[in-house]
């Protein structure tokens, strides 16, 4: 792969056809005392969804711009893609690629779904918010992209100090929250985060031989090694998952798989050399002589008991919704359609990553909000815009 700091330059003229320009006027909300415009627009072949609170969809002009930009760059690069291909087999270049086509393109290699799935990647959510103005959402200066296969997971800096979504304290009578922040973030820390941080490891020590490298960094001219570290880290834990699971939506009954099958993959992948020779079982120990002996089935068996438990507690840090915290300081997911391990935890192509971050400087949540970082599906503008301008929040 070339230097991915660099995306490549298409050398084929194309002009952006109407669906990667075009902005369409939605209507107006009310953001504090002011009025913000919204728009709705194709980007990456998709649309952005309703949202009951508001009057109009979308977001603001000054982010629909800059993902028009984006998109423009990824047409060309997408354009491109298929005049080679019709190069290599003889034929002339296209007029121009339909939406289909470049929405394939955008998504290509991401979960939920392969190429043929497209339509499983959900429609944009721009506007929300509408109780917490603050949100860069609530101006429209923000969007989330394939939700439900980019959470809001756990992260960790280089001291160790874990942060990610923090959910809301149960309430007593007087509705008063049972939690101070310091007793909620422990909570966090303790249920949640840390237990999800020993799964991204165990994952990642049995591919790439190291922790997972999950850190908070507030800077975009990194933008291809917040990629590469976020990437790798779901890579791991996507195919650690599915050793023991069928993806959800790929409708394979049952989902879990036999402790047969799973044996037969995880010795493929050590026969292979995918398996790190620093990978470690569940107690620590030295996994590979151990499953590369006489008697494999013991460490197996745990190994395999294993990833059936994290594939069940690994919902909740990455929960779809809020998960519940109960007064005794129980978690719980919630009763909604939760999201599935085996797509892991960041699904946005690197050329679409590298195009809203580094050039169009998007803020990315998963790393660029603080060590509260780890929000994968949220780009914004690291501010509050209209026509133009940066606004101040004011309460009202
Ligand atoms: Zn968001």
């Amino acid at each position: 792969m070339a230097d991915p700091a660099a995306p490549p330059q298409a050398t084929a003229t194309a002009v952006p056809p109407a669906f990667i320009t075009d902005l369409t006027e939605t209507g107006e909300i009310d953001w504090t005392d002011r009025k913000v415009k919204l728009f709705d627009m194709s980007f990456l072949g998709k649309r952005f969804g309703t949202n009951k609170d508001f009057p109009a969809n979308g977001i603001n002009k000054d982010l629909a711009q800059r993902l028009v930009r984006a998109q423009t760059a990824l047409y060309a690069l997408a354009y491109q893609d298929k005049v080679d291909d019709l190069a290599a087999a003889g034929q002339p270049a296209p007029a121009a690629l339909t939406e289909a086509e470049f929405r394939v393109w955008c998504w290509t290699g991401q979960q939920p779904g392969d190429v043929n799935q497209v339509a499983q990647v959900d429609l944009h959510v721009g506007i929300k918010d509408k109780k917490n103005p603050n949100s860069k959402h609530a101006s429209g200066s923000a969007l989330d992209i394939n939700v439900f296969a980019n959470p809001y997971m756990p992260v960790r800096d280089g001291s160790g100090t874990l942060g990610g979504e923090i959910h809301s304290s149960p309430k007593d009578a007087a509705k008063k929250p049972i939690f101070d922040a310091p007793t909620l973030r422990k909570l966090h820390e303790d249920k949640l985060w840390r237990p999800a941080m020993v799964i991204f490891d165990r994952a990642s020590m049995l591919y790439e031989g190291v922790p997972a490298d999950l850190h908070p960094d507030l800077n975009g001219a990194n933008a291809a090694d917040m990629y590469k570290r976020f990437r790798t880290a779901s890579y791991c834990i996507e195919s650690y998952f599915r050793f023991a699971f069928n993806p959800v939506r790929s409708k394979i009954n049952p989902l879990q798989k036999t402790f047969a099958e799973f044996k037969t993959e995880i010795l493929n992948e050590l026969s292979d050399g995918f398996i790190d020779p620093k990978a470690v079982h569940i107690d620590g120990t030295p996994l590979v002589p151990a499953i590369s002996g006489p008697n494999p089935d013991p460490t197996l068996q745990a190994f395999y008991d294993q990833i059936v438990a994290d594939y069940a507690f690994f919902k909740m840090p990455i929960v779809s919704g809020s998960v519940v915290i109960g007064a005794d300081g129980s978690v719980s997911l919630p009763g909604n359609a939760q999201r599935d391990p085996c797509n892991a935890v960041f699904n946005v192509r690197q050329e679409v990553f590298m195009e809203m971050v580094k050039i169009q400087k998007l803020r990315w949540g998963g790393t660029m909000f603080g060590k509260d970082s780890g929000d994968t599906m949220h780009f914004d503008l690291n501010g509050h815009f209209i026509d133009g301008e940066q606004v101040p929040f004011k309460k009202t």
